[in-house]
């Protein structure tokens, strides 16, 4: 018979009154995902999603890998389906997992009855296909603590589903259940993960980019929108921002001290991303910081550049140490395209002694010497937006 996907939610089963709600923004994003992926059926029943192929270009195995990458599903497995009958139950066991269990040396059934009208109980299921798995294979024994294959059957309302290896899903809340929000993405390491971690809370991502052409190339504008594609398998389709910071640059370059440079570009940034976001529908900013990375994210440079922000700031790395960003970022497969070495607008100026511990008053001071407004409000009408969509979409 056929193969199928279980997915199990997890934070979601907690939702109470709300949880039909977020049950229905998962079974969109999943649709949305496979739909480059061929022809599937997607249904759900008692806390699990199901999916099958529709025909035969649609491949259970590729949709088991994008599946993993939905946020909102907590575990995953491949089952194979048979009619509610026990001896139907068994010839499948022994079909389905001829070759692991060939292989194995111990395992385990687990049974569970959600149908209870099925007439035989979980431990009876359990004892009676266990002792028919060890007539066919009899160089297995059976390990409760630590078996190498647990065989699991579900009696479900229309069909009993046998599964063995469930596997962690992405986990998190379903993309669009908690609003948006707008990255600062640059081309590096940590926007990306920053961008990733706060969509696994369940954000909208919009994505804000500064280029300061001739300074930053067309190719280092096409990482960064590269790294957005990327990214889409998680977050789904991203509203892209481009805005040219250009003007804004060279004036803070000709006017304002130079120890002050990085902190004043964060602040103008920070000071259009807001707007932008506004227009955008987003309610917060992301951004890739962590304590102490740079002098720009020393805590003082942090309470400067905040000082001009009337929205939320999440910074999911903040506490955490390059490596383990590099793990995510790996794990994500937005390293190799980060490391790609393309100029960003905040490197190209960078001063050779930037102030580590700025004050607000001392900031504030060397700003004013310019008036930016109207450099900001070119610098918004002139951005381009592009809307990059998840594969297939
Ligand atoms: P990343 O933090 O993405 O690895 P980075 O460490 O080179 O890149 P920083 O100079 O540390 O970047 O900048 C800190 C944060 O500022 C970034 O994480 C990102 O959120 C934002 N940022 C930097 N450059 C840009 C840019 N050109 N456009 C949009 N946001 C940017
Ligand atoms: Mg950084």
């Amino acid at each position: 018979m056929a193969e199928v996907i279980l997915a199990k939610y997890g934070e979601i089963a907690l939702k109470g009154l709300n949880k039909s709600t977020f049950e229905n923004i998962l079974m969109k994003n999943i649709r949305r995902r496979l739909r480059g992926l061929g022809k599937f059926s997607i249904s759900k029943a008692q806390s699990t999603i199901y999916i099958e192929s529709e025909n035969e270009e649609s491949d259970l195995d590729e949709a088991y890998l994008m599946m993993k990458k939905v946020f909102g599903i907590s575990t995953l497995s491949k089952a194979t389906v048979t009619e509610k009958d026990y001896d139907a139950i068994v010839a499948e066991t022994m079909r389905y997992f001829d070759d692991e269990l060939s292989f194995a040396r111990t395992f385990k059934v687990e049974a569970k009855r959600a149908d209870k009208s099925f007439p035989m109980k979980s431990p009876e299921i359990c004892r009676e296909l266990g002792a028919k798995i060890l007539e066919a294979f009899p160089h297995l024994k059976v390990d409760v603590k630590k078996p190498e294959i647990i065989i699991t059957v579900e009696i479900r309302d229309t069909n009993a589903y046998i599964h063995s290896k469930k596997e962690s899903g992405a986990g998190g809340l379903p993309v669009g259940t908690s609003g948006r929000a707008m990255l600062l993405l640059s081309g590096g390491i940590d926007s990306p993960v920053a961008g990733y971690m706060m969509a696994k809370r369940g954000l909208v991502i919009s994505a804000i980019h500064f280029i300061s052409p001739p300074y930053t190339s067309e190719r280092a504008r096409m990482k960064v929108e590269q790294l957005c594609k990327k990214i889409t398998d998680y977050c789904g389709d991203i509203n892209f921002y481009c805005v040219p910071f250009t003007e804004i640059q060279e004036t803070i370059r000709k006017e304002c001290p130079e120890e002050y440079f990085t902190i004043i570009m964060r602040r103008l940034m920070v000071e259009i991303a807001q707007r932008v976001a506004g227009r955008d529908g987003s309610m917060a900013l992301i951004t890739g910081e962590s304590v102490g990375q740079v002098a720009s994210q020393t805590i003082e440079a942090l309470v400067c550049t905040d000082a001009v922000c009337k929205m939320p700031v999440f910074r999911p790395v903040i506490g955490m140490d390059k490596t383990e960003i590099v793990d995510i970022s790996r794990k994500i497969d937005t390293f190799e395209i980060s490391i790609q070495p393309y100029e960003d607008c905040c490197t190209v100026f960078t001063p050779k002694h930037p102030k580590v511990r700025p004050t607000l008053e001392e900031i504030e001071v060397a700003e004013n010497r310019v008036d930016f407004d109207e450099m900001v409000t070119k610098s918004i009408q002139e951005t381009q937006k592009v809307t990059i969509r998840v594969d297939g979409c």
